[in-house]
């Protein structure tokens, strides 16, 4: 009788320490997925930064262009590739004025200097 109470209190012993180590495990589980959800916001903030940071980069940038893009008021602003009378960009179609070279689309100036526009001397009119 005795041995079979002792037996009982040894098995209830066992029970209890898987049950201790049941839950020893699961709070190290928890305790992992804590630690790899803190790390993965970490990097998510972190990725946040960069992305923040590439933007205000990108934005100085474009300021810093835009600052010494200049000229005055009156200038026409024209980039080199761009007609200087329809502002769009030209492919083939264009003469070169030979004063100041700015480049005009043959179509855009035909009205103005049909007769020039086949010769070499082309003035355009800024000039
Ligand atoms: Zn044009
Ligand atoms: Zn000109």
């Amino acid at each position: 009788m005795a041995e079979k109470k002792a037996q009982k209190e040894e098995e209830e012993k066992a029970k209890e320490k898987r049950k201790e180590e049941r839950i020893q495990k699961r709070k190290h589980r928890d305790e992992q997925k804590q630690r790899k959800k803190a790390e993965l916001d970490a990097k998510r903030r972190k990725k946040a930064d960069e992305r923040h940071r590439k933007r205000e980069m990108r934005e100085r940038l474009l300021q810093t262009l835009e600052d010494s893009d200049g000229g005055s008021e009156d200038e026409i602003q024209v980039s080199v590739n761009n007609c200087y009378q329809c502002e769009k960009p030209y492919t083939s179609d264009f003469i070169e004025c030979s004063n100041c070279s700015r480049r005009f689309h043959i179509t855009c100036i035909s009205d103005d200097y049909m007769g020039n526009v086949d010769g070499l001397e082309f003035e355009c009119k800024f000039c």
